[in-house]
């Protein structure tokens, strides 16, 4: 049954819903305007895109790539899962809030 309200879901819905707006930021990324009929996105296609999206791109097909892997969402830093809460701010990120900032602060100094 369905109802307009969100349910609570799981952590493998969650990151499935991250999967699919990934997909599509890529192919959007990749195709344009044409993104909708569109197939896959490949990395031959991502590497011949201006260096800003190339960028983007590359980190998208990254994340995709740790979804099969089964390492999406770890922390690359300190292995911890990464919280929903920044995923779905940055859903390609690497690292975790905290690693992040380490990270930060070493190329400050
Ligand atoms: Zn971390």
């Amino acid at each position: 049954m369905r109802t307009l309200e969100k349910k609570k879901t799981s952590t493998a819905a969650r990151h499935a819903e991250l999967r699919a707006g990934m997909e599509e930021d890529l192919r959007r990324l990749a195709f344009g305007r044409s993104w909708r009929g569109a197939g896959q996105v490949t990395m031959e296609a991502v590497q011949q895109l201006e260096p800003r999206a190339r960028r983007r791109g590359l980190e998208l097909l990254d994340a995709l790539r740790r979804f099969d892997a089964g390492t999406y969402g770890i922390c690359t830093g300190c292995g911890i899962r990464i919280p929903y809460v920044r995923l779905s701010a940055i859903p390609e990120t690497t690292v975790c809030v905290e690693c992040s900032g380490a990270r930060e602060l070493l190329f400050r100094a």
